[in-house]
């Protein structure tokens, strides 16, 4: 068993990638990888052990690229797993345009900051990066403090009231787009992958196809088919799709420890299960992208 999408403390998840690598352990996973939102600001911890440990350790992030321009339904972003096959300067140094997400994300949150401050919210940026406890604030960290201070009860309401486009305090943020995040990822020698595809809610076959041909044209390789969200019959689409282009299948249950607290490490909500020949197949192509 293997889970290929995890958060950690360096963007929405509440473990430490130290501590996600002893949870993989203490599952028996065979590998996993690190996906936060837009930053691989924990990758170098994550790795720190790698070799030393019963598990694979795969450095990764997951990028937000933008709403789909097939549904442009603003509330389905399309997110690209990208995945690395080593972690040295110079891969490193090749994705430092994630900077500019991290700058833009700053920039959004403090504009929801001060929105909410209109609103007479006494929440201020210092004090949420600070309970967030991570630089890198997502829009489920304001849902939490929000919370917290008793304006709505529960992270849905939250995100329905204040969170969602159209919600009195939302505010959008800039990001790469489908090629520019492909082009990223391959640029550092890794692998893109459509993340979640279910979560698009692209529900014909023909126009999904359609969607999906875009992206590999821009140099797309996998296709997330094992995931939390989806059910048998979704991923039998999926695998349908994937053999349809060509593409790796990954998989991996987007683990965010109490932050989704129904989803477990490597289970999902119980019954995702990611089979080893998937790590296997992947890492093939990654040691092929370093030939
Ligand atoms: P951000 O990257 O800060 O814009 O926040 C995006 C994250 O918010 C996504 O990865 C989801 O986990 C979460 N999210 C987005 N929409 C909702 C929603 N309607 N309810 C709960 N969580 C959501
Ligand atoms: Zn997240
Ligand atoms: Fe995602
Ligand atoms: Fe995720």
């Amino acid at each position: 068993m293997i889970d290929l999408h995890l958060h950690s403390t360096f963007s929405d998840g509440t473990s430490t990638p130290s501590e996600l690598v002893a949870h993989g352990i203490s599952l028996g996973l065979r590998a996993v990888a690190l996906t936060d939102h837009d930053t691989i600001d924990g990758v170098d911890e994550l790795v720190s052990e790698a070799g030393r440990l019963s598990m694979d350790v795969l450095p990764g992030v997951e990028l937000s690229a933008g709403i789909c321009p097939l549904t442009k339904d603003h509330q389905q972003e399309v997110h690209i797993l990208g995945y690395f096959p080593k972690w040295d300067e110079e891969i490193k140094r090749s994705l430092e345009p994630l900077k500019k997400v991290q700058k833009w994300r700053e920039e959004r949150n403090r504009a929801i900051v001060e929105s909410m401050r209109g609103y007479h919210i006494p929440i201020t940026y210092e004090e949420l990066s600070q309970t967030a406890g991570t630089n890198n604030v997502g829009r489920p960290h304001f849902a939490n403090w929000l919370i917290e201070h008793g304006y709505a009860h529960s992270v849905g309401e939250a995100f329905q009231q204040f969170l969602v486009p159209g919600a009195m305090t939302f505010k959008d943020r800039k990001t790469f787009d489908i090629a520019e995040s492909i082009a990223l990822i391959r640029q550092a020698k890794g692998v893109a992958v459509l993340a979640h595809p279910k979560a698009l809610h692209i529900f014909s076959d023909a126009d999904f196809e359609k969607f999906l041909k875009s992206m590999v044209d821009l140099g797309l390789e996998g296709i997330e088919v094992y995931c939390s969200v989806h059910l048998p019959n979704d991923i039998r689409r999926y695998e349908r799709m994937a053999e349809k282009f060509s593409l790796i299948k990954t998989g991996g249950t987007d683990f965010h420890g109490k932050m989704k607290p129904d989803i477990r490490m490597g289970y999902g909500f119980g019954y995702t299960h990611v089979d080893d020949s998937v790590y296997d197949k992947l890492k093939a192509r990654l040691d092929q992208n370093l030939k």
